[in-house]
């Protein structure tokens, strides 16, 4: 009987990339469905990423992950982008379909995945969004896309802030409002939901979003984008201020993988033992 000795290959191109966790998330997905799949990660460099996309072809790799700083450049490359990939402007996630390489964005959806399980509706809520980069943009179009009727969002790079108002007031039927970040910001008083999609906080920044923190009350739900530390700070402190719930940025990363995991191989992902391989790396 003839054996198969070669994996299906699947990646992600970063630039850093070491410390990106997702080969322990897919790994242990791939292992729990029994696929002899692997997951790699790749140190490419700006200037070698059109070469890195076409090696997704030469080398029969199913998919690839995109992260900082080639979700934007990547698209110039593909061959079909999904239609809210498009709007948020960047990709995350690509298939191989035969050589036909098709381009993804999962980081919002795995965002609007982590508050489903926590059961935070969006429908109808407001939300305050800290950011405007490429986090932000995701999470902004999936919660719009998703029901959010109202979102602030704030930014201290005007230009960015704007640009992503306008995308969010032109593309969806959310009603969303810039405001500028200067000094300590206030987080207006009716929004139901509170996100950190700023890099502050990402290890090993340990500082908190510069907010008026007095804004925390029990009706506001709150999250963070950062995944690590798996609570940070600024979780820490919305907790102990006595915040509705809070909301780690590990399940957005997990989530994202998930939705991945089920493009590339049409399966359904094993969201639990994701999750339990991200915790046991950290805690190691
Ligand atoms: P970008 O570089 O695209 O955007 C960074 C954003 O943070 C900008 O809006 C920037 O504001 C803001 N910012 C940075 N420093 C400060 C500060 N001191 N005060 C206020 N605002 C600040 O990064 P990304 O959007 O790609 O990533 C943002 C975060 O989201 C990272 O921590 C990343 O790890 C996390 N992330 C998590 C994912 C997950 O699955 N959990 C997935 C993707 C990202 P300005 O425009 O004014 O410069």
């Amino acid at each position: 009987m003839a054996r198969n000795f070669r994996q299906e290959l699947i990646g992600v191109f970063g630039y850093p990339v070491d410390e990106n966790p997702t080969v322990v998330i897919q790994d242990a997905a791939f292992e729990a469905k029994g696929l002899f799949w692997h997951y790699l990660t790749l140190l490419v460099k700006p200037e070698d990423l059109g070469d890195a996309m076409q090696s997704v072809r030469a080398l029969n790799l199913q998919g690839i992950n995109l992260t900082i700083p080639h979700k934007v450049a990547c698209m110039q490359y593909l061959d079909e982008i999904d239609k809210s990939a498009k709007l948020i402007g960047a990709v995350n996630t690509v298939k191989n379909v035969d050589g036909k390489l098709v381009g993804y964005n999962t980081d919002g959806q795995g965002f609007t995945w982590a508050l489903r399980e926590e059961n935070v509706p969006l429908s109808g809520a407001t939300i305050a969004l800290l950011g405007a980069g490429g986090a932000a943009r995701s999470i902004a179009v999936e919660t719009a896309l998703a029901g959010a009727k109202k979102m602030y969002i704030i930014n201290r790079n005007e230009q960015r802030g704007q640009t992503l108002t306008d995308l969010i007031n032109e593309g969806t039927d959310c009603e969303a409002i810039y405001r500028k970040w200067e000094g300590t910001v206030q987080i207006p008083a009716d929004a139901d939901v509170l996100v950190n999609a700023t890099s502050v906080g990402l290890y090993p920044d340990t500082n908190m979003p510069n907010i008026d923190m007095e804004c925390i009350t029990g009706e506001l739900v709150v999250c963070d984008g950062v995944h690590n530390p798996p609570q940070t700070a600024f979780l820490l402190e919305a907790a102990r201020l006595g915040a509705k719930k809070t909301i780690s940025g590990q399940g957005m990363l997990v989530y994202q993988g998930a939705i991945g995991f089920e493009i590339w191989t049409g399966e359904t992902a094993p969201v639990d033992v994701m999750m339990n391989a991200l915790t046991e790396a950290f805690k190691e």
